[in-house]
Formats: C-alpha cells, sequence, structure tokens
C-alpha cells in the first residue's frame, strides 16, 4: 500500500502529526505532499517534512517529501510495481495526482495487454539514461528486445497520437528539465544487444555498445573497428548521429541497416540507398534502426590491440572524465569548435553546477546536480560570443529534447 498524502492546513499539521505519524505506519510507503493551506498562513517550522518526521518516529515506514505536488504522480508512478494499491489522501487537490496517474497507467496495461513481455515504466527519469546524468521524466518508458515488441509499441502509441522517440545510450542527448512527453523507446537487450560475425562483416543490434562491437571485431582478428572503443554510445546512437573518430565515419563501414519505417514496416536498405552527412542521417530522424550490418578486414591482431591501446590513451588525455554528453557543437568549417571555445575564454566558466570542460572546450561537464537549464544557458553564452566576435554561428552536435516544464 503506497500512500500520497497532502496534509491539510498548517494548524492541523501541527496540532495532529503525532497522530498522522502513527496511522500511516498502515501503509507500506509514504509520500508526503506540501501542505494544502486552505487559506491559512504558514506556520514557522511547519512543512510536509512535519509529517515525514512524525512517521520516522513512530515506525519504521518509510516516508518521503515531494516538494512539488504536480510532480507527485511522476516520484509515485516511477516506483509503483503490479499489484500495488495506490491511495491520494488529503482534502485538497490532491486527487489530481491520482487522475493522471490513473491516465498513464491506463495507457501502459492496455499496451501490455497488446504486447505482452514488453518491459516498461512510468516516469522513468532520463538522468538516469543519458551520460551527463540530466533529463526529466520519459512519461512512458519502453524497452522492447525484439523487432516485433519495438513495431507494436511504435504501431500503438501512433495510433493514439502520442509522440513516440528513441533513445540510445544517451551519450549524445540533452533532456530538458520537463522531461519527455510521450513514449521513448529504448531498445534493450534481446536481439538488439547480439552482435554476430560473418566472415568480414558485423551485424549488430542497435542496442549493442560500439565497444562491444571494437572488441568482438579484435577478437575475430577484424580491423577497422578501432576508432569505435572510445565511443560510449550505442549502435543506434551512432548510426542516427553518423558517429566518426580517427578519421572515420560510421558510415563508411555500414553495409546495410534494417530499420522500422514511418508506415511500421521492417526493411532494410543498403549502404548506397541512405544519404549520411557530418553526424546527421537525416533519414533515422524518421525511421527507427533496428539493426545494422558493418564491413571490416582482415588484420594483425597485435595491430589492432595497438590502434586499441591509441585511442584509450588519446581519449584519456584530451576528454574530461566528468559526466558529459561529448562534443556540444559540430565543428564549424573554420576552426574546432573546442579551439574556438577555449580562445573564446570559456573554459572552467559555470553555470549552476554545469561547467565548460577545463580539458576540452567542447565537452560541458556535470559537476554533481546540474539541471538542463544550467547547461543550455552555457550553451547560449558560448554561441552568442561566437556569433558577436568571430561571426560563427555555432550548431549543436548534441540532440536537445523535451520540454522546460513537465506538461504530462
Ligand atoms: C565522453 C564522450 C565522448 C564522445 N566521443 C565521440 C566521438 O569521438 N565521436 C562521435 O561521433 N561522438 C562522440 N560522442 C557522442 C556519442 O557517444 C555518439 O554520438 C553516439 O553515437 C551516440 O549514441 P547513443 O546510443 O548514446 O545515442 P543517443 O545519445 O541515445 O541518441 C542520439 C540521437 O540518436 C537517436 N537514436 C538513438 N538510437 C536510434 C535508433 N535506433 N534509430 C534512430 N535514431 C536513434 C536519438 O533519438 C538521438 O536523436 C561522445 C560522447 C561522450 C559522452
Amino acid at each position: 500500500m503506497i500512500v500520497l498524502f497532502q496534509p491539510h492546513r498548517f494548524s492541523r499539521t501541527q496540532k495532529l502529526a503525532d497522530d498522522f505519524g502513527k496511522a500511516l505506519q498502515l501503509a507500506d510507503l509514504v509520500f508526503v505532499a506540501p501542505i494544502y493551506a486552505a487559506s491559512e498562513d504558514p506556520i514557522d517550522g511547519v512543512s510536509g517534512q512535519t509529517i515525514v518526521d512524525a512517521v520516522h518516529t513512530h515506525g519504521d515506514t518509510p516516508a518521503l517529501l515531494i516538494d512539488d505536488l504536480a510532480k507527485a504522480h511522476h516520484v509515485v508512478g516511477n516506483v509503483i510495481e503490479a499489484g500495488d494499491l495506490i491511495l491520494t489522501l488529503g482534502a485538497g487537490n490532491v486527487h489530481e495526482a491520482g487522475n493522471k496517474l490513473i491516465h498513464d497507467l491506463k495507457v501502459i496495461e492496455e499496451l501490455a495487454s497488446e504486447c505482452g513481455g514488453i518491459s516498461m515504466k512510468l516516469y522513468e527519469l532520463m538522468s538516469r539514461h543519458t551520460t551527463i546524468r540530466v533529463g526529466g521524466p520519459a512519461q512512458y518508458w519502453i524497452e522492447p528486445e525484439d523487432f516485433e515488441q519495438f513495431r507494436k509499441s511504435v504501431r500503438f502509441f501512433k495510433a493514439r497520437g502520442i509522440p513516440v522517440r528513441i533513445v540510445g545510450r544517451g551519450s549524445n542527448l540533452l533532456i530538458r528539465d520537463g522531461g519527455i512527453r510521450g513514449a521513448v523507446i529504448h531498445p534493450k537487450g534481446g536481439r538488439f544487444g547480439e552482435v554476430k560475425v560473418h566472415g568480414e562483416m558485423i551485424t549488430a543490434g542497435v542496442g549493442a555498445r560500439f565497444k562491444k562491437l571494437s572488441s568482438v571485431a579484435r577478437d575475430h582478428h577484424l580491423e577497422g573497428f578501432e576508432w569505435m572503443e572510445g565511443i560510449p554510445g550505442n549502435v543506434g546512437g551512432g548510426l542516427r548521429m553518423n558517429a566518426g573518430a580517427m578519421g572515420v565515419e560510421t558510415f563508411d563501414q555500414v553495409v546495410s541497416v534494417t530499420f522500422l519505417d514511418e508506415d511500421g514496416e521492417v526493411r532494410t536498405r543498403n549502404r548506397e540507398e541512405i544519404e549520411s552527412f557530418y553526424r546527421n542521417v537525416p533519414e533515422l530522424n524518421q525511421n527507427y534502426a533496428l539493426e545494422a550490418t558493418f564491413l571490416g578486414s582482415k588484420g594483425e591482431i597485435e595491430d589492432i590491440q595497438k590502434r586499441l591501446d591509441e585511442s584509450r590513451h588519446h581519449r584519456i588525455t584530451t576528454q574530461p572524465k566528468a559526466a558529459s554528453a561529448g562534443c556540444i557543437f559540430k565543428n564549424p568549417s573554420s576552426v574546432g569548435a573546442g579551439k574556438l571555445i577555449d580562445e573564446m575564454g570559456f573554459k572552467t566558466t559555470r553555470t549552476g553546477k554545469a561547467e565548460v570542460s577545463p580539458e576540452h572546450g567542447n565537452f560541458i561537464v556535470n559537476r554533481g546536480g546540474a539541471s538542463a537549464e544550467d547547461v543550455l544557458a552555457l550553451i547560449e553564452q558560448i554561441k552568442e560570443q561566437a556569433l558577436k566576435t568571430r561571426e560563427i554561428a555555432l550548431e549543436t552536435e548534441v540532440q536537445i529534447l523535451g520540454e522546460d516544464d513537465s506538461l504530462f
């Protein structure tokens, strides 16, 4: 039994805190919303925390304060499991949180009945799924394990007019603090995690890490994949971004891509049929990559290992270790973005807990608890300065998604 309790009036909270603390022991988990004032003025030292403290005084029931009722359903909805009973208790407007939860629960229950076995969650925090550790909740977080589950979930949401996004390892993403309205599909495990070698080719699911591809290739004495070693993303994100390093880009090695098209059909297209640009494959904006085949060539394992070590060493010595989203800006034609940002004197500039990396000007790092707002403010400052002082219009490489405020 999970209880979301909204204390009513400051005076009652003060007088009855002890009794509430005892009564709430009947729950397994308690969330406490801010006090519903009902026209009363605040009383010093009396808040939702008063109830949390009283629950802790009178037993072992865990109790947590939620500081914003508008987001209470996100917190409660993210921890619930099948079979849980949720009670919203209070004389104010706490039922609104319950209504939002019921709406979203119905949606994923319908998806579960149409597409059994698929893993899904409400309001999964994107800060858990992005390498920069920033981002509000995804309204519906879906983890398909095979093409059919993927296809069915996309069709399900599209049929209801619910927007669909796809997220890989989140290593080139900046998700706004209000999170992502609609469905976020995260292909994971199962077929999406497979990496298979056939001759000089490797077929990988979009949920496989680039790092895995490079080590599988080395184990099979295949060269050409060493540059992937230090890219912290998955195959799907690498395809969409046409990721690259050491003078190689993903599409230099792609033989074919299997994807789900806008009509919900699974198709395979050869390299020549797909247009790719620097850090951009426009077609994968509309379509969802599911699997891809890459070409390497036979090589000596010692040489391959040497290049892997060089790549690793280069990254350790030139890139920050702190949480980041990789390069923030695309390189303009005239100068590297990192060099430009360094020349403009931005290294170590901070907004809140976001900082322009002292190691590499094109990285913004999270110094612990940064918000998307902090990172976006730095991005804007850098863009403005580049335009004003160098007449360079910087374009972001990092993909910026989501809403400033949670609208769901
Ligand atoms: C420390 C660090 C170093 C980095 N170094 C490099 C580098 O050297 N070179 C480089 O190119 N990048 C680099 N990056 C950026 C990033 O790792 C790559 O762009 C990577 O390919 C993104 O993959 P991902 O799985 O994390 O994608 P995500 O960040 O999850 O997504 C990126 C974009 O791809 C889309 N997408 C994801 N999966 C799919 C799919 N299956 N179908 C269609 N669209 C999809 C998403 O919607 C989003 O728009 C670095 C990042 C970090 C944090």
